[in-house]
């Protein structure tokens, strides 16, 4: 019979890239899944007034985030690392408070689940589904050799995709340079390998890497609306740990070179990427340079077995149990309104 739309709100903390991409993921799967039945809108809460000290908390992170040198100077000082730690941690704290009222908790892991029932919610409020991960990621796959035209890449060169998450964090311009001059080789005098950096909203990377000579091709990108080509189009790729690539990385059968993560936040991600196979954690730009010359050269079978991992890990359809779980809820209170569904 005729079914009354729904419309859903989604109030997200457009920090990074991680929440928009996100969200921007449930709105597309509700789309794919049921169609004109449901309305989705995304909104920004950080353009609201949501009161101090979480506003003040908010644009301090976001400053030190965005301004990656003077993050780096500070990192070296230990008690202004302290403080940062501590402003990340109260973030962490405010966003990870679970309200026992709620109809449903979507938990990407067992251990935020766990952390859920001792804040006072029951088993059946939990639900653990992975990240939910936009659905061009899975849907209409496009073969390397057609991306690579596309994007206008090498054919034949294998490629290196560098990037910092929205933002555009960690050493990327040291790494960048690392990567350049590694990945030439000088006895034969040509490259054997292709770099594609992506600088996300990090505008001064972008132009400063956009001027320099380089002796490989290179491709040197701002804020990528479809991130799903890129990887797609890529062999492997060097990142900080931010959840979302994370997860893309793997649907996409990347092998990840973790370079840097956010205290506090980002820090258990790195064992879940080393431990499970799918990639490692260099913090030197000289060394992850060395290693993907290697992977493109004579370590060529780990790097295809870290991409088998990565493809196994991958979990690509947790967004659209999250989309007809919630559903199912609708369904339910519209049985109680007595809505038709
Ligand atoms: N992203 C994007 N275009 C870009 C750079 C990043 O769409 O040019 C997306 C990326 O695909 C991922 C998200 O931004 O979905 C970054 O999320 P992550 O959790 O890795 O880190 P954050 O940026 O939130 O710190």
């Amino acid at each position: 019979g005729a079914r009354r739309t729904k419309n859903v709100l989604i109030l997200m903390n457009d920090m990074g890239g991680g929440p928009r991409a996100s969200a921007e993921a449930i709105r597309d799967a509700f789309h794919l899944e049921f169609g004109e039945e449901y309305r989705v809108f995304l909104k920004d809460v950080r353009k609201e007034r949501i009161g101090w000290p979480w506003n003040d908390l908010d644009s301090a992170s976001n400053f030190l985030l965005k301004h990656r040198q003077l993050h780096t100077v500070l990192f070296h000082f230990t008690s202004v690392r302290w403080i940062y730690s501590f402003i990340l941690a109260a973030l962490a704290a405010f966003y990870a408070n679970f309200h026992p009222g709620v109809d449903r908790l979507y938990s990407p892991s067992e251990m935020v689940a766990k952390r859920a029932l001792l804040d006072g919610l029951n088993e059946s409020q939990i639900r653990v589904f992975a990240l939910p991960i936009r659905p061009s990621f899975c849907r209409d796959i496009v073969c390397k050799d057609d991306l690579r035209v596309e994007l206008e890449m090498d054919p034949q060169l294998p490629a290196v995709l560098l990037m910092g998450g929205g933002v555009g964090l960690g050493p990327l311009e040291e790494t960048a340079k690392a990567l350049g001059e590694t990945l030439f080789d000088e006895q034969l005098a040509k490259p054997i390998g292709q770099l594609i950096i992506i600088c996300g909203h990090n505008k001064d990377l972008a132009s400063s890497l956009g001027s320099l000579e380089w002796k490989i091709p290179v491709k040197v990108r701002g804020f990528e609306a479809q991130m799903e080509k890129w990887m797609g189009a890529c062999d492997c790729i060097v990142m900080k740990a931010g959840p979302g690539t994370i997860a893309e990385a793997l649907i996409k059968g990347l092998p990840i070179i973790l370079n840097y993560y956010i205290p506090g936040q980002e820090e258990g991600n790195v064992p879940y990427v080393v431990d499970n196979g799918v990639g490692v954690f260099i913090p030197s730009p000289k060394e992850t340079a060395k290693l993907v010359a290697e992977w493109f050269s004579t370590r060529a079978e780990e790097l295809k077995k870290m991409s088998q991992n990565a493809l196994q890990l991958a979990q690509p359809n947790a967004v659209f149990d999250i989309v007809k779980d919630i559903h199912e809820l609708a369904c339910q209170r519209g049985t109680l309104a007595s809505i038709p569904c």
